[in-house]
């Protein structure tokens, strides 16, 4: 039941047992659960019956008021750095896992969000509001569809059962899928409570499960070089994820080393926020009063989780400082090189690396940052540009383009632009170029929509009001947002100026 006669339910991770995982059943909520919206194309991509789904004991599974059939829910433990300071214990305080699905080689788990407490609740409640809810489940389809590696949403439920924060609100469950919910947080705590052989098990069925061309062998060398190997690929995917959360204006908000996925997966979508206006310092999170975890720093606090990491690998790699320090010193390379590649392909320059280059990027970025001109309208508004066409000429269709970023009226603005914009034709140095072909590869580099603040909460307050078309309706958006003509124009449209005063905690 519920998969599809292509895939099997698994008790693969489950079967590790203690001392990483727990049984916990699902607390069933008080009121009935209503599906707001299924990931059909997920459900079918993972193995599963769409339509079962959908059924009234389908709903009952994606709500946690009973349980996957043939599978007891668990819930792991794991501990972090939490804005710096460590934390001993923390855990899957709302998150069960409640089934692993094989269909072939490819292997999914499924967790839902907000089922429930556990043993790593805290004595907090193990629910999520249906704000956040809405939150998780969008962005991570939004980033799913932007090409940044992500957990995946499969279902969203919700229910009247009150839920307190602030204020009086209601419960609201996320179906998340992912080959893996592993934290750098959990090799930090089986570290830290000195369960060397656990941890050693742990990471020896997560490398076979996850990475089978890393071979650990079966000796102790051959163990202590895949380890290495290991760290090397997790640098690797941390450096590229950054960079591309960089490429979209994505801040995240919480990096703390508990949300560090070990497969380089974006994960516990929060206070997280696309930047509007650009601000090279923008935090999106309002709990984060040092500024963290600001746009700027993210790549830097990256590579300081990712020391967290390698700090808690090597008590298993026995005389390995230089080894690890080299690996994480590379951290640099690969995000840099990704980093400019990628700004350089939304510029639309013929070469994508070297300090020419690097410098454009940076001038583009701080031209940008003094004008707060909006990220995504920017970059989207550049292929309206002609890179084989003199200044005005270049001035004036991007002046008529429907993403142009500037307010005429300020002639400070108007004088950097044209600058920018003669810098720009230098950087491009186009000969022989297609403009068609071109401009079509930067309409499909630049996202014509993000998931903006203002849309979300807009989507939000209708919600609360049990009115979901603005969330299907996102939902739809966000699976292409490169072509503009499919996209309501609000979408696309500049934010309107309430969207300055959203404020976003860590409550959730
Ligand atoms: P976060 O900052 O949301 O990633 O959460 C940090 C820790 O707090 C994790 O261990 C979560 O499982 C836990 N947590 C957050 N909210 C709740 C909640 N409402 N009930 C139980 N645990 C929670
Ligand atoms: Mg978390």
């Amino acid at each position: 039941m519920f998969h599809n006669h292509d895939s099997i339910l698994v008790q693969e991770y489950a079967s590790l047992g203690a001392p990483y995982l727990t049984e916990v059943p699902t607390t069933p909520l008080r009121t009935e659960a209503d599906l707001v919206h299924l990931n059909t194309a997920l459900a079918t991509e993972v193995g599963l019956n769409a339509e079962e789904l959908s059924s009234a004991q389908g709903i009952l599974v994606l709500s946690g008021n009973i349980s996957f059939p043939g599978y007891e829910s668990r819930a792991s433990v794991y501990c972090g750095h939490q804005f710096g300071q460590f934390v001993p214990q923390l855990g899957d305080g709302r998150a069960l896992l409640i089934a692993e699905i094989r269909k072939g080689k490819q292997y999914r788990q499924l967790q839902l969000k907000g089922a429930g407490p556990t043993p790593y609740s805290r004595h907090a409640d193990g629910r999520a509001v249906l704000r956040s809810s809405i939150r998780e489940y969008l962005a991570s389809e939004a980033m799913q569809a932007l090409g940044i590696s992500t957990t995946r949403a499969l279902s969203l439920t919700a229910s009247a059962d009150p839920v307190f924060r602030e204020t009086t609100e209601t419960a609201a469950i996320v179906c998340r899928v992912s080959e893996s919910f592993m934290r750098f947080g959990h090799v930090e705590f089986f570290c830290y409570t000195n369960q060397l052989d656990a941890l050693r098990n742990l990471l020896t069925w997560h490398i076979e499960q996850h990475h089978p061309e890393i071979d650990l062998g079966d000796t102790e060398t051959s163990l202590h070089a895949g380890l290495l190997k290991w760290l090397g690929v997790v640098i690797d995917r941390t450096a590229r994820m950054v960079a591309k959360w960089q490429a979209v204006g994505f801040c995240h908000g919480v990096m703390n080393t508990d949300n560090m996925s070990l497969l380089g997966l974006t994960i516990d979508y929060g206070p997280y926020g696309f930047i509007d206006d650009f601000d090279i310092d923008h935090i999106c999170n309002h709990s984060d009063h040092q500024g963290r975890y600001s746009y700027r720093n993210q790549p830097r606090i990256a590579h300081w989780n990712l020391y967290a990491l390698a700090q808690a690998l090597s008590p298993l790699i026995p005389d390995s400082k230089e080894k690890l320090q080299n690996l994480l010193d590379g951290f640099a390379e690969v995000f840099h090189a990704e980093h400019s590649a990628l700004f350089a392909q939304k510029l639309g320059l013929s070469s994508t690396q070297g300090s020419a280059v690097d410098g454009f990027i940076e001038n583009t970025l701080k031209f940008m940052h003094e004008h707060s001109l909006d990220f995504t309208r920017f970059f989207r508004s550049i292929s309206t540009l002609n890179p084989n066409a003199p200044g005005e000429e270049n001035f004036a269709s991007w002046q008529q383009s429907a993403f142009f970023p500037l307010v005429l009226g300020d002639e400070a603005q108007v004088n950097q632009a044209k600058l920018w914009l003669k810098q720009w034709r230098e950087a491009t140095n186009r000969q022989n170029l297609d403009i068609q072909a071109w401009k079509k590869k930067l309409d499909q580099t630049n996202p014509a929509f993000v998931l903006r603040n203002h849309l979300l909460q807009n989507a939000i307050e209708r919600a609360q009001q049990g009115e979901f078309t603005e969330v299907n309706r996102l939902f739809t958006a966000l699976s292409d947002p490169y072509d503009a003509t499919q996209l309501p124009s609000e979408y696309t449209a500049q934010p309107p100026e309430w969207a300055k005063s959203l404020v976003l905690s860590c409550s959730s």
